[in-house]
């Protein structure tokens, strides 16, 4: 009797161990995430690590939760047309593993199309979601379901989201939802809403959503005053956030009995928008929003952990951000004092010209300044910028109505407002010795099943294809 208790605990032990291998160690994830930080070089994470720490007042850095994750690597990101990638040459690499000329989304070199991560996922029977906080036919998550000879073929592209037949889309909007050489031709969201996509404007109308929906594309409110998510340092109440995107997107496409799980691609867009625009306050924060984003994904992480891979990366660095400008100190706590981001001053700036009918004096211009930089409150200027300033004003507001924009890539800014950036910039101790993108390295980080295979150099080609090893899906 005691011979056959011992056996049998034998053989439940056993069982015990075969059970462990099958569901445990050396299974592919089921549950994958790819963040793109757009223009989030090496030194876009460290500078806001010590932005962090700096607003407490204190030396060193305050770790970002993605900056943890315990598997780190370098990636070189030149594109096949040249040394220096811009984001469609660098999201179809990421995508699809392959270099291709800058302009080119999901094209090979001689322009023939290349498939993506996303479909090699969703062919093997996985849900798909791509998420950006900038619109949802740009270049970095348009490399994952398009392939176009030209980054600017909006509508073309946005053709192939109703097409991709992908389970989940967000962003600020469509760039170009009519066709610009077609007026007749059907606009984007209808061939969206044709293609089966629930088209929901706002978190609230995502959370309102019925469950059966098998396809959704999340945009924001009707009323927002640009195509893409606002800056996270514009933001207002109500605002839809890159954190509520990514939440969104788990939610739509996490379903316990669906045993192919799900591949979830989520752009930091605007990182790059406010580095070409040279603005640091606005791009710590995108940073900071986009850690935000992935600490979501990393509470998916604790609650699945073997199942999850999280893997965190950037197409290329812009700005050549330098954290210093030759005086061996940094001042980032200032940056806190800006409250608004440079295209936020401009629009802040336009109103205060249509509601004093372009009579905007000196002091009022200064009681911006102040409430919106800290000049003269937190931040004392010197005798030099006060005169910088108050020279553009007068450029600006009383010599000739021809006011000659501040242009970046993507804004065209009041030029007090490009001057009042650059001078809290100077005094922080940054410095930006260009507005384009450049050719640094970009970071690497990992956790999860499979995540070890993200360590040490790679180049942006091996990163989608490395996934594709881990997860089995090609
Ligand atoms: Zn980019």
């Amino acid at each position: 009797m005691r011979r056959d208790m011992k056996q049998k605990r034998l053989f439940l032990f056993l069982i015990s161990l075969v059970c462990f291998c099958s569901v445990g160690v050396g299974k592919a994830p089921k549950y994958v995430f790819y963040f793109i930080g757009d223009g989030m070089g090496l030194n876009q994470v460290v500078a806001t690590q010590y932005y962090l720490r700096s607003c407490q007042g204190e030396l060193g850095i305050t770790p970002l939760r993605f900056a943890q994750f315990p598997y780190t690597g370098l990636a070189t990101s030149y594109s096949g047309s040249s040394d220096v990638t811009d984001s469609a040459a660098g999201g179809t690499a990421l995508a699809t593993g392959h270099k291709t000329y800058n302009g080119a989304i999901g094209v090979d070199g001689d322009g023939s199309p290349v498939t993506s991560i996303a479909e090699w996922a969703h062919d093997c029977g996985v849900k798909v979601g791509v998420a950006t906080s900038v619109t949802v036919n740009h270049a970095t998550p348009a490399s994952f379901y398009a392939n176009q000879k030209s980054r600017n073929d909006y509508y073309e592209i946005g053709a192939q989201l109703a097409a991709s037949g992908f389970e989940f889309f967000a962003g600020g909007d469509f760039a170009e939802p009519s066709n610009p050489d077609d007026p007749s031709a059907p606009h984007l969201y209808d061939l969206a809403r044709e293609a089966g996509y629930a088209i929901v404007r706002g978190y609230e109308e995502y959370e309102a959503l019925d469950d059966s929906e098998d396809k959704v594309l999340l945009i924001q409110k009707t009323d927002a005053v640009e195509n893409t998510l606002p800056y996270a340092l514009d933001a207002r109440e109500g605002d839809l956030t890159l954190t509520q995107v990514t939440a969104a997107a788990i939610d739509h496409l996490y379903d316990k009995r669906h045993k192919k799980g799900f591949f979830l691609m989520v752009e930091g867009g605007k990182i790059d928008y406010a580095c070409h625009a040279n603005d640091a306050a606005a791009a710590l924060q995108e940073t900071v929003d986009f850690d935000k984003a992935i600490r979501v994904a990393y509470e998916f992480y604790k609650q699945h952990p073997k199942e999850t891979l999280i893997v965190v990366t950037a197409d290329h660095e812009t700005g050549g951000f330098t954290l210093g400008n030759g005086s061996y100190a940094l001042n980032f706590g200032v940056l806190q004092s800006q409250k608004v981001s440079h295209v936020g001053f401009s629009r802040l700036v336009n109103r205060m010209r249509h509601e004093t009918k372009d009579n905007v004096t000196w002091e009022q211009m200064q009681e911006a300044l102040r409430a919106n930089f800290g000049f003269w409150d937190t931040i004392s200027l010197s005798e030099r910028d006060v005169k910088a300033l108050h020279s553009e004003f007068e450029r600006s507001f009383q010599g000739d109505r021809n006011v000659k924009m501040a242009e970046s890539l993507y804004y065209r800014d009041e030029p007090i407002s490009a001057l009042a950036v650059r001078i809290l910039n100077r005094i922080a101790m940054v410095s930006w010795p260009v507005g384009s993108h450049t050719a640094a390295y970009v970071p690497v980080f990992a956790i999860g099943n499979g995540a070890e295979r993200f360590c040490g150099q790679m180049d942006n080609t091996d990163i989608p294809k490395r996934i594709a090893e881990v997860a089995e899906w090609k």
